[in-house]
Order: structure tokens, then C-alpha cells, then sequence
């Protein structure tokens, strides 16, 4: 206790690494989808790293990070921590913890916010320091900063080149994964869609692969606005789906995931495994895209320099960068989309989300999703987008508790929304997901009786349009982009566009 009290506190420092130790370490990371993950790899080793996904999350991870380091942290704070500590622990048994601090290092994304982000990588400092491994390096990727090139010796160069690389990898992963979820429910053959998906994913780490290793500044932003690799991959990857024979006459509830960005991004044992629960209880999933999640820290930059009109130097000229940075950001975005025909969703309006959530939380207060948590649950059910929206909250998780707090006035102001907060604490799975089912039996009552409606509007029974869908076989091929005719469920709106109606 008494050393506590006397050291004053310091920042992280990692010893250094290198430029000629490159060779001889192997980046560590994870945190992000598996699609995302593989394109990482490629990435960094485009960029001459080795580099080394960390395994999947397990349930025992979130102990051994509880254990090691605070218990009182975010759970995903704690299934971080817990999912390195695990690997190198087990590496450290095989090879030593001195050959171990030299051979890896973990490269991570880290903030300066008001939520522990800002603060992952003192937990994993104290979880390190109790393993006996405290000259393991890690480093942080800050994501509020564009260009973060150290000098020509570093061994880890977070150059622009390699940050709009990246960018464009989660561009890929997201339209990928988006159109994935719009197939797999109403896949003939099972398995299918996953197998597509697996290929599709090659195709852009093989163009990831094969990117320039190196670009000066401007010759780098010049080159990822004007390439085609990526978009000619995509094609490739489109070639992946295009035999899957679906059946999009099944009735399924949409079930739009939001929540804190780990745990509505993860599909794993960090969120019960929610997304394949959800499909596998019969509902069509709408994933959380991180692109979203992107464009909205873009969002709230912009509207911090604004403050700044008149009172800071560049303020003006640094929004109007940055709102042409957006711009791009969404162009790039959707011609992503446009190589899988349009299929993957667009993202939504920032603004538009920004002005639904003003009557309830306040646009100004950071960490976590700040406003954006409320304002995709308001904007998928008054846009009709979603039956049911399941949001996936960490336990320990501040911004989220704010949220959840201001989404019982949402509900007030919306009662007829169907809206599951789950509270993930990573080992209360049965507890989790009972609550979640009782809401999807409502949105599956909800799903039904609007198909029926759509079945009104149309003029058609439900043997009427299966023979009608055999007649336009269009309906049921992967590139076909179901239309919004005013339902929500996917099996409503092709009764609709084969009836020539509207709800
Ligand atoms: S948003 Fe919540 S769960 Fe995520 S890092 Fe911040 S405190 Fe933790």
C-alpha cells in the first residue's frame, strides 16, 4: 500500500521497439470481427510485420483478466486483458517470459476518453505486472488521430498509409458481413453463405496482401482515393455468393443489434453468442457495423471544432477537412457497397441520428456510443428497420448505464418499441438470453401479423406468392435488393413487390 501512496502516477511507456527488431517480433491484436481481423493480418503484413491474431475469447478469459487485473473494470475491459494475459501466460510456460517480452509485442487501439478506453492499457499493464511480464511492450493506436508516424527508426510505424489501409479493410469487412446477414437466414443449403463469406474475405486480404508497402504522405492519400484494387477484390468476393439459392419467404423478426462497440461488434463467447442465437431462434440479424462507428467519432470531432468557431485557430478550416474527410469516408463506403449490388446497408445519416436523439441525451457527452447508442434505436424503429432492437450492454460500463437510463424515457416516448437491454456480464448467459427471448416472442407475433398485412396488401395468399416468387425468380437471388415498401420484415416486403403494393 505504502508504495501506492508514494509513486505519483505515470503514464505508460513501452521499452522501445525498433526498426531492425522487426523481423524478429510478431505483432499481437484482436478485438474486432474475424473478417476484420484476417484483413488486419494481411495488412500488417503487406507492411513487413509479422503479425499474429490473438485466439478467440473465451468465458475463462474474463475471469483471468478480472483476476489479474481490476475486478471492477468493463467486461470487455476484463476480456481483453484476460484473452493477451491467457496467451502469453500459456507462451510464457513454453518459451520463457524474457524470450516472450522480446519475441511479441500488442498493438491495440487506445483514446484519451471520458470511459475506461482511455485506460485499457493500464489494466493490461497491471495484469502483465502480475504475470511477471513487465517488459512486454505494447502500443496504442489513438483513434482520434489520423497520422501517427514516429520516426523512420520505430519498429511499429502507425503511418497514414497503414491507418487508410485499415479504413478501407473495415469498409470491406462491414459491406461483407452486412450482406452475409442478409442471406444467411434464408440460405437453401446450410453453411452456404459462411463458406462464401470465408472466400470473400480471402480475395480482399490477397489484395491486402498486395498493397504498396510503403507511400510518402500524400502519395499514400492519392493512392487510396484513386485505387481499384480493393473495389475489383470486392467484385471477386461478390462471385462467392452469387449461387446461393435462397427462400426469402420465411418470416422472420429484424432484430437490429446496437450496444457498446466490443460487445455489438463481437460474435462470440463476449456476447453469448448472441448474433447465432438470434438467427438460430428464427430472426434475421442486422449487425452493428463499425463504419457507423467511425463516421460517428468523425460526427462528434466536427462538432467540437465547431465550438471552437471564432475562439480557436483553424477551427473553421480544420471542420470543413474534416467534413470532407467524411464525405469521402461514406463515397468509399458506398462503392464498396455497389460492388456487392448495393445489398450491404447503407449507413445511416449522422445528422439524422444526432437530431432523433437530441430530445434525450446530449450530443456533447462523450465515451462509450455518447448519443448514437439512443439514437440507432430510435432511428430503426421509426424508420421501420427493425421489429426488435437488442442492445448489448457491458457490465461496469458507464456511458452504457447513461444510455440505458435515457432509453427508459425513449420507451416512454415510444411504447410500442421492442427493445432488449442485455447486460453482459459474460457468465450469466441463461439469465441473458431468456430475457432477450421473451421480447423476440414479441417481435416474432409482430413479424407474423405484418406479413399477413402484407399478404392483404398484396392480394395474395401465402401459396399465391411462393408461386409468384417461382414466376420472378429475381426475388430469391443473392444480388437482388429486397425493396422498402413500408414493412420491415424481409418475406413482407417481397409480398409487397410481388403484389405491386405498399403497406
Ligand atoms: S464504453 Fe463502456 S465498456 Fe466500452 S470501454 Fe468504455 S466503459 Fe468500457
Amino acid at each position: 500500500m505504502s508504495r501506492i501512496l508514494e509513486e505519483s502516477y505515470r503514464a505508460y511507456e513501452p521499452r522501445p521497439f525498433t526498426a531492425d527488431q522487426r523481423k524478429d517480433v510478431t505483432l499481437l491484436f484482436g478485438g474486432v470481427t474475424w473478417r476484420a481481423e484476417k484483413l488486419l493480418e494481411g495488412l500488417f503484413k503487406s507492411a513487413g510485420y509479422n503479425a499474429q491474431r490473438l485466439p478467440d475469447v473465451t468465458v475463462e478469459d474474463l475471469y483471468l483478466g478480472r483476476e489479474l487485473a481490476d475486478v471492477g473494470q468493463c467486461c470487455p475491459t476484463a476480456f481483453t486483458t484476460g484473452n493477451l494475459s491467457s496467451f502469453l501466460r500459456n507462451e510464457a510456460e513454453a518459451i520463457g517470459a524474457d524470450e516472450v517480452a522480446e519475441k511479441y509485442v500488442y498493438v491495440t487501439a487506445g483514446a484519451c476518453g471520458a470511459c475506461r478506453f482511455g485506460q485499457y492499457h493500464q489494466s493490461y499493464e497491471l495484469a502483465l505486472k502480475n504475470l511477471g511480464l513487465e517488459a512486454f511492450r505494447m502500443f496504442l493506436v489513438q483513434q482520434h488521430e489520423i497520422d501517427q508516424s514516429k520516426g523512420k527508426d520505430a519498429g511499429l510505424q502507425t503511418d497514414i498509409h497503414l491507418l487508410l489501409s485499415t479504413a478501407l479493410g473495415m469498409m470491406a469487412a462491414d459491406a461483407i458481413q452486412d450482406l452475409e446477414y442478409q442471406l444467411r437466414p434464408y440460405e437453401l443449403e446450410q453453411g452456404a453463405t459462411n463458406r462464401a463469406a470465408q472466400k470473400a474475405v480471402s480475395e480482399i486480404y490477397d489484395a491486402m496482401l498486395s498493397r504498396p508497402k510503403q507511400m510518402p504522405k500524400w502519395g499514400s492519400v492519392l493512392w487510396h482515393s484513386t485505387t481499384r484494387r480493393f473495389l475489383k477484390a470486392m467484385r471477386r468476393a461478390r462471385g462467392h455468393f452469387e449461387d446461393i439459392q435462397l427462400d426469402r419467404l420465411r418470416v422472420k423478426p429484424m432484430v437490429k443489434i446496437t450496444g457498446e462497440f466490443y460487445l455489438a461488434t463481437a460474435e462470440g463467447v463476449q456476447n453469448y453468442n448472441m448474433h447465432k442465437w438470434l438467427e438460430g431462434e428464427g430472426a434475421e440479424v442486422q449487425p452493428a457495423p463499425m463504419v457507423v462507428w467511425f463516421d460517428y467519432l468523425m460526427r462528434y470531432g466536427g462538432q467540437k471544432l465547431k465550438l471552437g468557431f471564432g475562439i480557436k485557430d483553424k477551427a473553421r478550416q480544420n471542420y470543413a477537412l474534416l467534413k470532407l474527410g467524411r464525405r469521402f469516408f461514406r463515397f468509399k463506403y458506398d462503392q464498396m457497397r455497389r460492388m456487392l449490388g448495393g445489398v450491404p446497408r447503407p449507413m445511416p445519416d449522422q445528422d439524422k441520428l444526432r437530431e432523433l436523439a437530441a430530445p434525450f441525451f446530449d450530443n456533447m457527452i462523450n465515451g462509450g456510443e455518447g448519443d448514437l447508442l439512443i439514437a440507432k434505436a430510435i432511428w430503426a424503429h421509426t424508420q421501420r428497420k427493425a421489429h426488435m432492437i437488442c442492445e448489448l450492454s457491458p457490465y461496469g460500463c458507464l456511458p452504457n448505464t447513461m444510455s440505458i437510463g435515457a432509453m427508459a424515457a425513449v420507451q416512454g416516448r415510444y411504447p410500442d418499441m421492442l427493445y432488449a437491454p442485455i447486460e453482459v456480464k459474460g457468465d450469466s448467459d441463461v439469465h441473458a438470453l431468456s430475457r432477450c427471448q421473451m421480447v423476440l416472442a414479441d417481435a416474432k407475433i409482430r413479424a407474423q401479423e405484418e406479413f399477413e398485412s402484407a399478404l392483404a396488401a398484396a392480394g395474395l395468399t401465402a401459396d399465391e406468392a411462393r408461386k409468384r416468387a417461382k414466376e420472378h425468380p429475381k426475388v430469391n437471388t443473392p444480388f437482388w435488393k429486397v425493396p422498402h415498401r413500408g414493412a420491415v420484415g424481409t418475406a413482407s416486403n417481397v409480398v409487397l413487390e410481388l403484389g405491386n403494393a405498399t403497406l
